[in-house]
């Protein structure tokens, strides 16, 4: 039931819109997140998408570089957790 008189998306008396500082676009407030709420859902999450696609270039970029390493750490940290896990001992400090 729509009982509240709409003004068809007129974007003239400016309702409920913003502008988004990165895409300089104006949108409706509901195409931004709270927070940030300076850009738009579309820029934020391309931003994020972006900055996950660095992190792991880096990551594997970092783990062929130091490989020897890499395995190391993930043996510690397996045998670590496993008998945590599962081992458990009997003398659970
Ligand atoms: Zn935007």
């Amino acid at each position: 039931m729509r009982d509240q008189r709409s003004n068809v998306g007129a974007p003239s008396n400016g309702a409920q819109c913003k502008r988004c500082s990165r895409c300089r676009k104006t949108k409706p407030t509901t195409a931004f997140y709270r927070n940030p709420n300076s850009i738009c859902k579309d820029c934020q999450n391309r931003a994020s998408r972006f900055t996950n696609q660095i992190r792991r270039a880096a990551v594997a970029h970092l783990i062929a570089t130091h490989q020897g390493e890499y395995r190391a750490r993930m043996q510690a940290e397996r045998a670590k957790r496993a008998a945590a896990e599962f081992g458990g001992g009997s003398d659970a400090a």
